[in-house]
């Protein structure tokens, strides 16, 4: 049954693309994909390294395999990011999930996102079910909470941000995970990687795959810096 829903859901997306073309998710090129070859290509080239937080993350979790995002959070794709948080645009989510999976063979048994306490957060917690869905992956909607409401991440220093959120998630799958299942985390943009590692520490269990649409940090600005003022002494 699941298999039929998810032909069916593909092949009407296939003939809808086909009226009305999509343009590339990251950068907006109009090539007829949801992303186009140049961004695809960084994609595939790009070095975790780079990504200062991200890499500090995945050292102090080894169970973190793989860290996967298609772009940094700025330009085209911080403002196709922004119409379907602010807008609630519903093509473009569909386009950020099919980007997402071109860009990755995204394989899992249980998807999460970021619980919230109050409402659902319509992007996040959409893309999420959407993408498990076409992944074919279980989108455990109840088994991760969030209990105690926080103050906005966006709104604390970095050092409060890791504190803000302590302890605030739930685990809610008693006797379901498995040492050796495969966990894929979706938030739709990383900063700190605070929300991620407090889910990662609560779920506890099985190989990680985190997956988002925008990294938001700072490159290696410092090394750079260091680099300078070297040169300049
Ligand atoms: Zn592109």
């Amino acid at each position: 049954m699941g298999y039929y829903l998810r032909q069916f859901v593909i092949n009407s997306n296939k003939l809808f693309d086909f009226f009305f073309p999509p343009c590339c998710f990251v950068c907006g090129k109009k090539e007829r994909s949801y992303l186009c070859n140049s961004c695809l290509k960084k994609i595939k080239q790009r070095k975790i390294e780079k990504y200062q937080n991200i890499s500090i993350l995945k050292k102090k979790h080894p169970e973190i395999k793989e860290f996967l995002f298609l772009g940094e959070y700025k330009g085209q794709l911080r403002k196709n990011i922004l119409s379907i948080k602010i807008n609630k645009n519903k093509r473009k989510l569909k386009d950020a999930v099919f980007a997402l999976m071109e860009a990755y063979d995204i394989k899992g048994d249980f998807l999460f996102t970021v619980p919230s306490i109050d409402e659902k957060p319509f992007h996040s917690f959409y893309i999420a079910k959407y993408l498990a869905f076409l992944c074919d992956i279980i989108f455990p909607e109840h088994g991760l909470k969030k209990i105690i409401k926080t103050k906005k991440q966006k709104n604390l220093k970095k050092t409060e941000r890791y504190e803000n959120l302590k302890g605030v998630f739930k685990k809610n799958m008693f006797g379901v995970l498995k040492k050796n299942s495969k966990i894929v985390i979706f938030d739709d943009i990383i900063t700190t990687g605070n929300t991620v590692e407090r889910i990662i520490e609560t779920i506890n269990t099985g190989e990680v795959y985190i997956i988002s649409l925008a990294v938001a940090v700072k490159q290696s600005y410092i090394a750079k810096n260091k680099d300078k003022q070297l040169y300049i002494a």
